[in-house]
C-alpha cells in the first residue's frame, strides 16, 4: 500500500478487503467506481458522484483481460496509471485500487459468473463471452472493496443492466447507481477507445450522436415504426462514412429486446466500428 498525501494505492486483494472491513468496522460507508484507467472527465463525474454517496470513495483500475476477445484490444488498450492517479487525487477519491492480473485471476481460476439472457442482445452477440468476464470481474471487486454503492456510466447501458441484474439474482447488498452519458463536442460520447481514432476518423465519429438525435426527432414528430426511423439513422451514418454498424437498435430498456413498435422511454443503441475502433452509443426516446 501506497500513501500519497491522502489518496491510498492498493494492490493487494487481502490488504484491500482488510482495509474495506476495517471502514465497514468504522461504521463509514463506501463507494466503488470501477475502470480499466486512462481516465476522462466522464470517469472523474463517475467518481464525483460516488464521493457524495459514501464516506470513502474507492476507484479500480484494472485493465480486465477476461472481458476482452481474441484479436480485440486487450493489448493496445491504453494504460496510463502515473496520470490517473494524478487525476483522481486532484478530484479527492480516497483509496485507488489497482491489483495486477495474476492478483485477480490465480492460477487455476475457473469460476465465471453468467447473465444469460440481458447478454443475448446489443453488443453480446459481437463481443462473445464479454459480459461473462464482465460479470465476473465485478463481482469480484465487490467482493474485494465490499461497497455499499457502486456508480456504472449509462454509455455502456448493457453492462449496467447486466450488473443489476446480477446484483438482484445473487442476492447482493449493493446499490447500484447509474451516471448519466458525458460528452464531448459534437455530442461524441466520451470514450478511452477515441484515442485510438486518427482526426479524419474523429469527424466521422461524430454521426454516431448524430443518427441518434436525428432518429430521435423522427420519432418525436410521429413515426414509431422501428425499421423505418433506424433506417434513416444509416442513412446518416454513412453520409459520416460510418459503414461498419455492428447494430443500430430501439429496445427495452429492462430487456434489452428488440422492439418493432418504438415507445417514449425505449432505449435506441448503436455500436459501429471505425477503422478497427469500436464505438458504442445510446439514447432514450
Ligand atoms: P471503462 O473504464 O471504459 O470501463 O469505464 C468505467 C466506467 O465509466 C463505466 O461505468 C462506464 O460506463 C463509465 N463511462 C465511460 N465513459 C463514459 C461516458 N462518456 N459517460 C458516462 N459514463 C462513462
Amino acid at each position: 500500500m501506497i500513501e500519497t498525501d491522502k489518496m491510498r494505492i492498493v494492490n493487494k486483494v487481502k490488504y484491500m478487503q482488510d482495509l474495506s472491513n476495517k471502514i465497514r468496522k468504522d461504521g463509514k460507508t463506501i463507494s466503488l467506481v470501477p475502470t480499466m484507467g486512462a481516465l476522462h472527465e466522464a470517469h472523474l463525474s463517475l467518481v464525483t458522484e460516488a464521493k457524495r454517496k459514501a464516506d470513502v470513495c474507492v476507484v479500480s483500475i484494472f485493465v480486465n483481460p477476461t472481458q476482452f476477445g481474441p484479436g480485440e484490444d486487450y493489448d493496445k488498450y491504453t494504460r496510463n496509471l502515473n496520470g490517473d492517479l494524478g487525476k483522481l487525487k486532484n478530484i479527492g477519491a480516497d483509496i485507488v485500487f489497482t491489483p495486477e492480473v495474476d492478483e485477480i485471476y490465480h492460477q487455476g481460476f475457473q469460476t465465471y459468473v453468467e447473465v444469460s439472457e440481458l447478454e443475448k442482445h446489443l453488443c453480446g452477440p459481437f463481443r462473445n463471452g464479454h459480459f461473462r468476464g464482465v460479470a465476473t470481474v465485478v463481482l469480484k471487486l465487490f467482493n474485494i472493496v465490499k461497497p455499499h454503492v457502486s456508480i456504472f456510466g449509462e454509455k455502456d447501458f448493457q453492462q449496467l443492466k447486466i450488473v443489476q441484474k446480477m446484483v438482484r439474482d445473487l442476492n447482493l447488498e449493493i446499490e447500484i447507481l447509474p451516471s448519466p452519458i458525458i460528452r464531448e463536442k459534437h455530442g461524441l460520447a466520451m470514450s478511452s477507445r477515441n484515442s485510438y481514432l486518427s482526426p479524419r476518423r474523429k469527424i466521422s465519429a461524430f454521426g454516431v450522436f448524430k443518427a441518434l438525435s436525428e432518429i430521435k426527432k423522427e420519432f418525436d414528430l410521429g413515426c414509431k415504426i422501428s425499421k423505418k426511423i433506424i433506417e434513416s439513422g444509416r442513412k446518416i451514418l454513412e453520409q459520416s462514412s460510418i459503414t461498419d454498424i455492428d447494430y443500430m437498435d430501439i429496445c427495452d430498456p429492462e430487456t434489452l429486446q428488440s422492439k418493432e413498435i418504438a415507445e417514449s422511454g425505449d432505449l435506441l443503441a448503436i455500436a459501429v466500428r471505425l477503422g478497427g475502433t469500436r464505438l458504442i452509443d445510446n439514447i432514450r426516446l
